[in-house]
């Protein structure tokens, strides 16, 4: 539309495609003087952590950027994330904000749609975690540095689809540890319960059982996968240990990490043979050390 004015409607016409000449070259000519630096990897002689030796570089880097829990969060349009407060992600304390699991500590508040929001009033937080300043120092230092922050974290997670739309960045498939909490907020598997629903789907993504299989095929595939933490919240628990067996099925899959564990937080039978340790609350019996109401003594 450049150049037009509103006198004359003969200007508002649409105008022909200018014909481009094939050896046009798309970008701005780079100047002479600038064209030995451009796209160049400046050496870094001048720099002390350069003159280090590459493994303690790789110690520094790890202690920048890794061996920590990054809680990921759903922004507007893009994915954040906030280095947990807590010595580990197993002392990061668990919380129910009323919508879904959460950790008060560490991941502020979201909105209904599970999107982060800034903790009170006017305390803005970093959500890059702090790693960015290294990481964007230069050409050399990222490429050492980056596959410990992939390797070498927890990455936790809150939001089914959060985890979808991490998958496809390209160095996921380094991630060695996995922290997953979620709250079943909707029957899943349980036909009979999503039909008095009566709403056509009776569940919506996230909350529905495609984006559930399709989150235990992407964990499944992940190579180099050794640790998965996943903690389950579901008030009413299930009505039916066969639809608590469906929902459990893609699970099955994860056979990669050596060490597996899934909390929940109902009760109910043991399974045995499965790639995961099912952990259920402990149900303290009525008698010891406590009266018939359950009151101690
Ligand atoms: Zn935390």
């Amino acid at each position: 539309m450049r150049g037009h004015s509103l006198t004359g409607i003969a200007k508002m016409a649409p105008r022909p495609l200018a014909v481009r000449p094939p050896e046009r070259s798309l970008t701005i000519p780079v100047p002479e003087r600038l064209q030995e630096k451009r796209g160049r990897t400046m050496d870094q002689l001048q720099s002390r952590l350069m003159s280090l030796p590459l493994e303690l570089r790789q110690m520094i880097y790890r202690s920048v950027v890794g061996d920590s829990t990054m809680h990921m969060i759903l922004k507007e349009n893009k994915l954040g994330h906030l280095r947990c407060k807590a010595p580990s992600a197993i002392q990061c304390p668990l919380g129910f904000n009323g919508r879904t699991l959460s950790r008060e500590c560490c991941w502020g508040t979201v909105d209904s749609a599970n999107i982060w929001a800034p903790r009170r009033g006017n305390v803005v937080e970093p959500t890059d975690g702090d790693i960015l300043p290294l990481l964007q120092t230069c050409r050399q230092i990222y490429s050492e540095s980056i596959n410990y922050l992939y390797s070498t974290n927890t990455f936790s997670f809150s939001d089914l689809d959060c985890l979808r739309y991490f998958s496809t960045t390209p160095r996921f498939s380094l991630i060695q540890t996995l922290d997953i909490e979620w709250c079943l907020s909707w029957p899943i598997y349980d036909p009979f319960a999503q039909h008095l629903l009566l709403s056509n789907p009776a569940l919506f993504p996230p909350h529905d059982e495609a984006t559930w299989e399709e989150t235990w095929r992407i964990v499944a595939a992940m190579p180099h996968l050794a640790f998965v933490r996943v903690s389950l919240l579901y008030f009413d628990g299930f009505r039916d240990p066969r639809c608590e067996g469906r929902m459990l099925a893609p699970l099955w899959g994860v056979t990669r990490p050596k060490r597996f564990e899934v909390h929940v937080s109902w009760s109910g039978d043991e399974v045995e043979g499965a790639p995961f340790q099912l952990i259920r609350p402990v149900v303290q019996e009525v008698g010891e050390g406590e009266d018939e109401d359950g009151e101690q003594w």
